[in-house]
């Protein structure tokens, strides 16, 4: 997966409804979790702790991280993207995101096959889903496809 324009992100109806769930029972405080699938296809959808919540920030607990990845290999499956909630803001990679994609002082991403899924819960009856990768430097919309 490269990115650019033609990543696409398959989703079920259903997983996406679990996703907005989760994200409007954490507001105000962003809520985050993993997307685990193969080929660019959700099949699996984990809602993770937010180890620090606040409503401009989020963190992995890295100890159900750890555990998730695991499962996720142990399911024959790969992290395919991760999700977080904006819920004063647009469905849009904040500085505070695209910083948290790299090592820390590179341009090299974390996670460079990842879709990053952002929720904006900006007016809560009608949620944005979006979705983009980040890397060399650059965010890239990624088409999110719900069947
Ligand atoms: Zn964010």
């Amino acid at each position: 997966m490269s990115p650019g324009k033609d990543v696409v992100l398959t989703i079920t109806r259903d997983d996406l409804q679990t996703i907005i769930d989760y994200c409007n029972a954490g507001y105000p405080d962003e809520a985050c979790g993993i997307l685990a699938g193969k080929a660019g296809r959700v099949e699996k959808v984990y809602s993770m702790t937010n180890a620090r919540p606040g409503p401009v920030s989020y963190e992995m607990d890295p100890e159900e991280q750890f555990r998730v990845m695991k499962d996720i290999r142990q399911t024959g499956l790969e992290m395919v993207g991760m999700f977080h909630s904006h819920p004063d803001g647009r469905a849009y990679p904040s500085g505070v995101d695209v910083e948290k994609a790299y090592w820390p002082g590179t341009q090299l991403p974390n996670y460079p096959e990842a879709v990053y899924v952002i929720v904006s819960l900006m007016d809560r009856a009608v949620p944005v889903v979006k979705g983009y990768t980040i890397a060399d430097g650059v965010v890239a919309e990624v088409l999110l496809t719900v069947t």
